[in-house]
């Protein structure tokens, strides 16, 4: 069953419409570093304000630990939020308390105001159900129907995101909608060839991902700290390089599982390898079957791909019509290990077809590098929430709006 979307709600003038939003921004000294959360956010507010509602946006911002704590509150969100909208933005020093009910109390049609933290009350984030749903019900006090746009928090059952969408009319903001297109596509009939390539520092973060997607892909590449673990279930020695351990059976079953479906597992064939875990440490290329014959001998570290890989690994992105990459390469947050994530995200730019960027550091991997978000199809924004979509996993805050895997 497909999300209930906005145009469910009917009319909207004049009804205050709660929008849950993940404004979530990295803040320094209550400066904002990075609004991208804020800007993700605005689609579906101007739709609502132009739609003539009393828009009353919330939000979690941290880990405040249920209690009002200065440190993270979403004023300067607001503020933000104010300057990128063209239009006053009120706000409310409480989240459920008087001076939120004065603010949406005062609010004219197309107004907008922003609560305070939702994780300044112990209800939002709890277990037990009955104090969750005990918060749900003031949040319901604010407004006539719920937009649920925080797709970064779609897969915690909290009482924003799953018990108030129960409470009120709901349906999902535009954010979520294309979040949930894109990664369905990748689920559900990809265009062919289907290419995925992870990297990242673990193999076990990502082993949920591996079996859903292994079956439907018809290439998977391996980069980034997990090769070590595969090239090790090869048999091949690795230094000091990450490497799981207990992980080698599962890796080696995944290895069988590929053989034996005739899907292309593409392995690294180079790495660089380093003297030691340093932006400045030497470093040399070796053959993945030789990563222990370089002047470090047993102690050298591999923290990027090689150029040969990263040339091979371009050739199988280019010619793939649906690409999916979550994790870096490589060190990529150093210059001198991130020659293999910059060559794939490059190769992700020239895909014909559908091109996806999920994960934080590979979200932010690409934009350090200096790639723009628009040469991709789309960057992902909820790092958890879309490895546990593209796990299979059922997500109470996507379930909750009509969605059925
Ligand atoms: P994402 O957040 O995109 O899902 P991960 O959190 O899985 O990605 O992994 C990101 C981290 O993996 C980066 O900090 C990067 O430095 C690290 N990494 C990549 N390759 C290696 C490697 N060879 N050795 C150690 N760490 C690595
Ligand atoms: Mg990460």
């Amino acid at each position: 069953m497909a999300l209930r979307t906005i145009a469910s709600l009917g009319p909207l003038t004049g009804r205050r419409v709660i929008v849950r939003c993940d404004l979530n921004v990295p803040l320094d000294d209550g400066v904002i570093t990075d609004d991208g959360r804020v800007r993700a956010s605005l689609p579906t507010l101007n739709r609502l304000i132009h739609q003539g509602a009393r828009v009353v946006v919330c939000s979690h911002l941290g880990r405040p630990g249920g209690v009002p704590d200065p440190a993270y509150s979403l004023a300067p969100v607001a503020q933000r939020l104010s300057e990128l909208l063209g239009t006053p933005v009120a706000f409310a020093r409480d989240t459920v308390g008087e001076s939120a009910q004065e603010a949406v109390a005062a609010l004219s049609d197309g107004d907008v105001a922003v609560i305070e933290n939702l994780r300044f009350n112990p209800g939002e984030t709890a277990k037990d159900d009955a104090t969750r749903r005990a918060f749900a019900q003031q949040l319901a006090g604010l407004g006539d129907a719920l937009v649920s746009d925080g797709f970064g928090v779609v897969h915690r059952k909290q009482a924003s995101v799953y018990d108030l969408a129960e409470i009120v009319p709901s349906a999902a903001g535009l954010l979520i909608e294309k979040e949930v297109d894109v990664l369905d596509r990748l689920t559900e009939n990809p265009q062919r060839p289907y290419t995925v390539v992870l990297g990242g520092s673990k193999v076990s973060d990502k082993l949920g991902v591996i079996e859903h997607l292994l079956p439907r892909v018809d290439k998977l590449l391996v980069g980034g700290g997990m090769m070590f673990t595969f090239l090790a279930a090869q048999g091949h020695k690795v230094g000091k390089s990450l490497l799981e351990q207990d992980q080698l059976d599962t890796v080696r079953r995944y290895i069988d599982t590929a053989r034996d479906r005739g899907i292309d597992l593409v392995l690294p064939v180079d790495a660089v390898v380093a003297a030691s875990f340093d932006a400045s440490a030497d470093h040399v290329v070796a053959a993945a079957d030789a990563l222990e014959d370089t002047p470090f001998g047993a102690d050298g570290l591999g923290l990027d791909i090689g150029p040969r890989t990263a040339e091979l690994f371009a050739d199988a992105i280019r010619s793939s019509t649906t690409v999916f990459w979550n994790g870096p390469m490589g060190v990529f947050e150093m210059p001198a290990f991130a020659a293999g994530t910059k060559a794939v995200a490059q190769a992700l730019t020239e895909v014909d077809g559908l091109s996806v960027v999920g994960g934080g550091d590979s979200a932010a991997a690409v934009r350090q590098l200096g790639f723009s978000d628009d040469r991709f199809g789309h960057i992902s924004t909820g790092g958890g929430a879309s490895l546990e979509f593209l796990e299979g996993k059922t997500l109470p805050g996507l379930e909750v709006l009509g969605w059925e895997q």
